[in-house]
């Protein structure tokens, strides 16, 4: 064990994105690891929720793969990995060769580090494809995309510490901390609610977040941008703005005032189906706060509006001049432990590392001088877009640690798409629904083996540690990259271990160019950090925002209902969210015993209403369908839904609800509008009438 500390190993939670810090012993068995509390950990002082306090059941699970899978006939058989490796380079070689370089796509993961993420993207662009794509495209890539044309970093403005310390309003629109980021919720913002901070909730759906709210507005999806409006045409009316700030800070209000003019707020508060006084109400709390701060998620951001929907966001908190303090700002909470610093390292197909864009010649240059080869400078096809160009565009696929056919939208459709590649690779710690798809299997590293950093949700940098070695004849994620990459071109992919990649890493990207493992350190450091010695910025834009002329960007917005409403074929709106004991699709969290104790399966929410009226039971299994297919699952008659809408989640393989998900996708971001699909229901038995 490499132990920096006799009683166990410092390192990050690998489920959520809130970065906490817990200790890893080895246990009596072979790859066994046990947690202790790090109770000076930063972030969450030795406190973790149910998944961090699990995670290690995952870690020696009889599932992980350990050896690599050849596909031959149809069937998998076990490999050597000089076998493994060669059939890759051969096919990869070959399909550059047959179509071009972008016939290929990458998939990397927000649950692998900083530098296995930055190494997987390189070696997209030395093969010569920007084809690169991470799950930032699946839930965070419209908060990206606004925050950085408006604002100027795709991240949080402002850190967990200053915003439970200092905000005397909480905004909270489209997220549910309480389940998502529960240490988040609970050390930070539930304090800071418990005490004076008012707490705002909007969201389709009543959660554990509302239970520590003053005000839940409850409206119908796909609603927000009118919600929203009604709230600016309030704080316009109602002379509310911050004239100063609105002249010093920013650009467009005129955009915004132009848009809102001829705005009707009692027809746009009943499409939200809330009371247009009491969002008026809320309007006011908001802009008369001395420092209000905004939430956002994937409520907000998985629509095909999910761009619009943030700009609204920052414009109501530019408007009032609630952006560059302490206790204010646009705060997404990220998903994965790694997706921001995923996003930060270039794993997309637009930017390079550092968020460098790949069209910009001179930027692009400075890149390039690092590596010694030239990088393609027209932005490749997204994730989605990349399945969605199988069989036309793209032949071959290789998947670092995802698992779109649960992820992706439209699953029935992505499996289709998959068929029809000629080649794909899967590197993954167990068989997924994706891998069963694969020509090449390769058994990868848990969070547990390996070493790096990662970045949470408020941008701080901090280290993972090994704790164990790696299973079986199994390899590390990096040593993967790092042995296919110096097959494939020679040089540029022979590193020292993490900390050497980490080297690299910095000097392409300018806002980690000041950190090193030993600044790090134990206790992490908040990006930007330009130069070594720099503290790094708990909170930004303190002075000017980081856009071309340093003013924040005002963008009036107009409603723009979901791709698919009800009809009466399809008569209820179905939108998605998360539970606080899984993750994801469940590879990993559905294979801890804790975590599937109290929901071992998938379920959809359905209203009391709802339910009487198709004669529908609690706990009774119904068919559930869209226009793109159809699921057998639990149905939970609840008041956390309200009539006509239907709530489920996406973890779980056996009741996938994304066979159901719309793949309209936003235009800037290309995200897909998971979070409202029109659909139906029917029942094995006969419903029960009034009568009865
Ligand atoms: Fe892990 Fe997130 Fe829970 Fe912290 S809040 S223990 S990072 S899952």
């Amino acid at each position: 064990m490499s132990n920096e500390n006799q009683d166990g190993v410092h390192t990050i939670c690998p489920y959520c994105g809130v970065g906490c810090g817990l200790k890893l012993t080895e246990g009596e068995s072979d790859g066994e690891v046990n947690i202790k509390p790090w109770f000076d950990a930063p972030v969450n002082e030795g406190a973790l929720c149910i998944k961090g306090g699990a995670s290690t059941e995952v870690v020696d699970h009889e599932d992980r793969l350990k050896e690599p899978l050849l596909k031959e006939d149809g069937e998998f058989r076990e490999a050597t990995w000089e076998e493994a490796m060669d059939r890759i380079a051969t096919e990869l070689e070959r399909i550059r060769d047959e179509h071009g370089p972008d016939a290929m796509g990458f998939f990397t993961s927000s649950k692998c580090t900083n530098e296995e993420n930055y190494l997987m993207q390189k070696f997209a662009r030395r093969y010569g494809t920007n084809n690169v794509d991470n799950c930032t495209r699946l839930c965070h890539a419209s908060t990206v995309a606004a925050l950085r044309a408006s604002l100027g970093a795709g991240a949080m403005t402002n850190s967990m510490q200053d915003l439970r310390e200092e905000a005397d309003v909480y905004w909270i629109q489209g997220a549910n901390p309480a389940e998502q980021h529960v240490i988040a919720h609970s050390n930070y913002f539930k304090q800071a609610a418990m005490e004076d901070t008012y707490v705002v909730q909007i969201d389709p759906h009543a959660n554990k977040t509302t239970r520590h709210t003053d005000t839940h507005l409850q409206l119908k999806p796909g609603t927000d941008i009118p919600l929203l409006n009604v709230v600016l045409k309030t704080i316009l009316d109602e002379d509310l703005v911050d004239e100063e700030y609105l002249e010093s800070r920013t650009e467009g209000v005129e955009s915004l005032r132009e848009t809102l003019s001829d705005f009707d707020v009692e027809a746009a508060a009943e499409t939200c189906g809330v009371d247009v006084e009491e969002i008026r109400e809320m309007a006011r709390i908001y802009a008369e706060a001395d420092n209000a701060a905004i939430f956002t998620g994937m409520g907000m951001s998985q629509h095909r509006c999910g761009t619009d929907n943030v700009q609204n966001l920052i414009n109501l908190a530019l408007a009032t001049g609630n952006v560059g303090r302490p206790g204010t700002g646009v705060n997404p909470l990220r998903g994965q432990n790694n997706v921001q610093g995923t996003c930060d390292v270039g794993a997309m197909p637009n930017v390079l590392p550092g968020y460098v864009p790949v069209d910009d010649d001179e930027a692009r240059a400075e890149v390039e001088d690092v590596w010694g080869f030239e990088v393609d400078p027209e932005p490749g096809l997204t994730n989605v877009e990349i399945t969605q160009s199988i069989g036309d565009a793209v032949h071959g696929l290789y998947v670092m640690g995802e698992n779109p056919v649960i992820s992706e939208p439209n699953s029935n459709h992505v499996r289709e798409q998959l068929e029809k590649l000629e080649f794909m690779v899967v590197q993954d710690i167990f068989m997924t629904d994706t891998a069963e798809y694969a020509d090449v299997v390769l058994p990868a590293t848990s969070w547990a083996e390996r070493g790096g950093t990662v970045t949470n949700t408020d941008r701080r940098v901090q280290r993972m540690r090994k704790a164990t070695e790696v299973p079986g004849n199994t390899r590390g994620d990096l040593e993967i990259v790092s042995d296919l990459g110096t097959r494939l071109f020679g040089e540029g992919f022979d590193f020292d271990g993490p900390e050497d990649v980490f080297e690299e890493l910095r000097e392409t990207a300018p806002i980690y160019r000041g950190l090193t493992y030993d600044r790090i350190g134990l206790e992490g450091v908040h990006w930007p950090c330009y130069e070594e010695g720099d503290e790094g910025d708990p909170f930004l834009y303190e002075d000017s925002f980081d856009t071309d002329n340093g003013l924040g960007k005002i963008r009036g917005v107009r409603h723009q209902p979901p791709a698919e409403v009800e009809d009466s074929e399809y008569p209820f709106v179905l939108t998605t969210g998360r539970l606080e004991e899984h993750y994801n699709t469940g590879t990993m969290s559905t294979r801890s015993p804790t975590l599937v104790r109290k929901t071992p399966t998938n379920f959809v929410d359905i209203n009391p209403e709802d339910a009487e009226r198709l004669g529908i039971e609690d706990g009774e299994e119904i068919q559930l369908r869209s226009r793109r297919g159809e699921i057998e699952i639990e149905a939970r008659v609840t008041d956390d839904i309200r009539p006509g809408i239907l709530w489920s989640t996406d973890h779980f393989p056996e009741a996938p609800i994304n066979e159901l998900t719309n793949d309209a996708l936003d235009p800037v971001a290309k995200i897909p509008e998971y979070k409202a699909a029109a659909a139906q229901i029917s029942v094995d038995v006969e419903p029960a009438t009034g009568d009865d």
